[in-house]
């Protein structure tokens, strides 16, 4: 009776054992079944969120991309902006030089002289030619004799009222842009005047300086060729008075020929419709020519040599 017991309990217990290991393994599968579900979803999660950050990178590209296409739009639309504007300022610019190039009846038996420089200069400023963007003092003050201590502008005045003299004698009707120093014209105005004068011959004076005193010499300042702002005719014109006024005044009066000058940046020439020649009568920062270009009886060779010049220009 007491083996049987024994038996029954042990069988109880090998059965509640099996029971009990059978639930073990159950609940186990269900934890990792509950695991894989947790890991699905949250990969589910992270690839919906990836994707919805590359969606938003899209659209933020496709803004950019937008913002992009505006931006070159909208400087496209400024370059035609401005072309459009430069080409309507180059249009009045060049109705203006050829306004300005409008030939003027040019008189051969009128002179005009502008004796260089003025007491004051004046640092205003004024377009160097016709249309030009450049611009430049209205008229400078000039340099001063070495020697004599005499300001360039006293000389050309000086030379200006005899060169008109002996003009006067040949018979020429002579205009004189200035006959004191107490003036105010640019160099602009001068040329003006002596267009206004339909001169034949616009002699302009002026007295040259360097910092190296041994320079000497005389040189005339022309227009170059394919000067901008003056017709080609009055180029040419103005190169020949200049090269003929030049060798006689050397001639007449033994200063050093330092030859022509091509400049297209001064105004005082640039704004002229009738024939220029500016000469640089000698250097007033050497001792010996400052004398001379001061002395009375040297103003007046000066002045016939140029006189002769003109002469010879005119064909007389
Ligand atoms: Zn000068």
């Amino acid at each position: 009776m007491k083996r049987l017991l024994c038996l029954l309990l042990c069988s109880i217990l090998f059965v509640a054992c099996g029971t009990t290991k059978e639930t073990k393994k159950k609940d186990t599968a269900v934890v990792e079944k509950q695991k894989k579900k947790k890991e699905e979803a949250k990969k589910l999660e992270e690839q919906k969120k990836k994707e919805e950050e590359a969606k938003k990178l899209e659209e933020q590209k496709q803004i950019e991309e937008q913002k992009k296409l505006e931006e070159q739009k909208k400087l496209e639309e400024q370059k035609k902006l401005e072309e459009q504007k430069k080409a309507a300022e180059e249009a009045k610019r060049q109705e203006e030089v050829k306004r300005q190039q409008a030939p003027v009846a040019i008189n051969n038996n009128v002179v005009a002289i502008d004796a260089g420089h003025q007491a004051r200069g004046n640092s205003q400023l004024e377009p160097i030619g016709p249309g030009a963007s450049t611009q430049k003092a209205k008229v400078a003050g000039g340099a001063t004799g070495t020697a004599t201590r005499i300001p360039e502008y006293q000389t050309t005045l000086n030379v200006s009222l005899k060169l008109r003299d002996v003009l006067q004698s040949r018979g020429y009707k002579v205009v004189m842009i200035r006959t004191t120093n107490d003036v105010n014209i640019s160099n602009r105005e001068r040329a003006e005047m002596a267009n206004n004068a339909g001169a034949g011959a616009f002699i302009r004076l002026h007295c040259d300086g360097i910092g190296n005193s041994g320079v000497t010499g005389a040189s005339v300042q022309e227009p170059a060729n394919g000067n901008p702002y003056m017709s080609a005719g009055n180029v040419s014109a103005s190169q020949s008075l200049g090269r003929t006024v030049l060798n006689h005044y050397c001639s007449t009066t033994g200063i050093r020929n330092r030859g022509m000058a091509a400049r297209n940046d001064l105004s005082g020439i640039n704004w002229c419709k009738t024939p220029v020649c500016l000469l640089e009568m000698g250097f007033i920062s050497n001792g010996d020519e400052d004398r001379k270009l001061n002395n009375s009886d040297f103003q007046q060779k000066i002045a016939e040599g140029i006189a002769n010049g003109i002469d010879a220009y005119f064909g007389r």
